[in-house]
């Protein structure tokens, strides 16, 4: 891919319509298609949609207007300070210029940039508002307005450069995954660690993108810092890890760069990219239309990956948290919204947030009725008004509002979770209260604290030891169910507490007593992912550590090579007759044992290594 036209508005080929980079004196553009071509190679043409600076300069009546009335936001240096607004006379340039580009070269597809959603009270904005019977002083509307905008102008630019090119690969970068169902043919996550996405996200992303039926690329970058950052570079390792973290959940990999508008070539970044390309090429067979094996369906609420003009971040927490969690314990699983349909075979796990009503609560009770298992945690589980639980006849709770105490401490049954203290742990987020019926097993109790943390008119109180146990569970559990009363998904998202991972590790154990991997050897750090082929089993191993340094800058300079690392797979129908290290076929000794698990012993893991079991 590459820039027809950047977000400072500059164009990089024979425009007639836009305005070209005044210090480009031939197409560079149309050269690279050539070139590409050439080769052999599929080019995309990059436009930014809602950054276009040059022609916001020039075109002031172009641009967003906030509510506060600024056209130019007065941070200068935040990139977004002056957006488009897609409902001015810049809709229809925009889609003129795309169209240019779609007639006049022979590209692949279009990557669209920057489509936010952002409010504008500009004159086009208001009157459709007005027309609409909008309320268009109030801000959720705005916003509601400006996402309905957003999906408007996509949906005009695929209509009109299909309509030239029908076989277009189009991506809208800004669309929620689920907004671009009909219009994207592919999704692509953004995902630059150190340019603010942390190493947490990818996971979470990626096993929620992969379910929604296309192909998912995992966009990473090159540089130090963010987007733009020239003179910057990434390590080796960590960029590798980006890439192999990708594709270890089945996504494939673009790596991101910044050319410089002279057209210099930068020699350090590109025999970086060779280098690290030219290892991944290897891997192809192994990674060609794999596909990944999973147990667990983590449902997390339906407004987590999309708008919503009023959503909090709550969701995406909770998702993070469990996703954490789950790739600690080398868990294999996959994201889906609340009401989606999912395998029978799997374990559900409702996270934090996930009311049961209409779809959804079928699907829950078809599960539970046919012997399924499920985790939930705090309000999920709780009918649509978080009354009562919506099947109390599988949870065996009664519900009793929220908790009342702050800071809760939890008490666990001795024996329950080997390495949990043996003291009240504190619950540093707020849950809910219930009451155990019969048929629930009460394994971990409430503790309550002296005080409630507070100011008292005289004292600030908040050195609180914990008191006494209050008869109130923290976990249940029943043959088939677990519920824990706080929201220790998001909580662990927010405080990392490793006793609560043992606890949560405790309850798989009994509920899912034969996960797809078991692994021996590999420290919480190390990541696992199990995929699938016709006649293979596959395992990504992973061991690489982003460690904090700086203020902001997480940072991996180099694998942790771990040895003997014991691996266990469920085969299922799979019957190997080989065992090897992906690309250099290395043979594992390996042995099937009669509870149906292949077992072997990696005897050093330089960072990534890909074991195949093959028939
Ligand atoms: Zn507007």
């Amino acid at each position: 891919m590459f820039a027809a036209r950047c977000n400072m508005g500059m164009a990089y080929y024979d425009t007639k319509i836009g305005i070209r980079h005044p210090s480009l004196k031939y197409d560079l553009f149309g050269k690279l298609v050539e070139a590409c071509h050439k080769k052999g190679i599929a080019i995309s043409a990059y436009m930014n949609v809602g950054l276009s600076h040059e022609e916001g300069l020039l075109h002031r009546d172009w641009t967003v207007l906030t509510p506060e009335g600024y056209s130019y936001l007065p941070n200068k240096m935040g990139n977004f300070f002056r957006k488009m607004c897609y409902n001015s006379p810049y809709a229809d340039h925009l889609i003129a210029m795309a169209s240019e580009v779609v007639r006049n070269y022979p590209v692949a597809g279009m990557f669209f940039d920057c489509m936010g959603i952002h409010e504008c009270v500009g004159v086009e904005c208001v009157r459709e508002m007005k027309r609409l019977g909008l309320d268009w002083e109030s801000h959720e509307v705005r916003m509601d307005f400006a996402h309905m905008s957003q999906v408007r102008i996509a949906k005009k630019l695929s209509g009109e450069i299909k309509g030239i090119r029908h076989e277009l690969l189009l991506y809208f970068n800004g669309l929620a995954f689920e907004d671009q169902r009909e219009l994207g043919s592919y999704l692509e996550y953004e995902c630059l660690p150190t340019g603010g996405w942390g190493y947490d996200s990818l996971p979470v992303y990626a096993r929620y993108a992969r379910n929604l039926g296309k192909p998912v690329l995992n966009m990473t970058g090159r540089f130090h810092e963010s987007w733009g950052d020239f003179g910057g570079i990434r390590t080796e390792a960590s960029l590798e890890y980006d890439c192999l973290n990708g594709l270890a959940n089945c996504m494939r990999t673009t790596i991101g760069d910044h050319f410089h508008p002279r057209g210099d070539i930068n020699k350090a970044a590109f025999s970086l990219y060779k280098r690290i390309y030219g290892r991944l090429q290897k891997l192809d067979p192994w990674l060609d239309e794999a596909k990944p094996l999973t147990d667990i369906a983590l449902l997390v609420p339906k407004n987590t990956f999309k708008y919503t003009g009023h959503s909090s971040l709550s969701g995406i927490h909770a998702a993070s948290g469990a996703a954490r969690i789950l790739c600690e314990l080398k868990q294999q699983f996959d994201i889906l919204p609340e009401d989606a349909a999912f395998d029978p075979e799997k374990l559900v796990l409702l996270c934090d947030d996930v009311q049961l009503a209409g779809k959804s609560l079928e699907l829950v009770r078809l599960h539970l009725k046919a012997g399924g298992h499920l985790i939930s945690s705090a309000w999920s589980g709780l009918d649509a008004e978080k009354k009562e639980f919506a099947l109390p006849e599988f949870w065996h709770l009664s519900y009793k509002g929220e908790s009342p105490h702050n800071p809760a401490y939890i008490n666990l049954k001795t024996g329950f979770a080997e390495d949990f203290p043996d003291m009240p742990l504190s619950l540093y987020d707020n849950g809910i209260q219930v009451e155990a019926l019969a048929g629930a097993e009460v394994v971990a109790e409430i503790v309550a604290p002296y005080f409630n943390r507070g100011w008292d008119g005289e004292h600030h109180i908040f050195y609180i030891p914990p008191d006494k146990p209050t008869g109130r569970p923290a976990l249940t559990m029943t043959p088939s169910l677990a519920h824990f009363t706080h929201p220790i998904l998001s909580s662990y998202h927010k405080h990392a507490q490793v006793p609560i991972r043992q606890l949560f590790e405790a309850v798989l154990k009994r509920l899912l007593p034969r996960p797809l991997l078991r692994t021996s050897g590999l420290p919480s750090f190390a990541r696992a992912t199990v995929t699938s082929l016709p006649k293979r089993r596959m395992v990504h191993l992973l061991s690489y550590v982003p460690e904090r340094r700086g203020a902001q800058i997480d940072m991996i300079e180099e694998p942790v090579i771990l040895k003997d690392i014991k691996v266990e797979l469920r085969l299922d129908n799979l019957k190997p007759e080989r065992a090897y290290l992906a690309p250099d076929r290395k043979p594992l000794d390996f042995e099937i044992k009669p509870n149906g698990y292949a077992k072997l012993t990696v005897p050093e893991m330089p960072g990534h290594s890909l074991l195949v079991f093959e028939e």
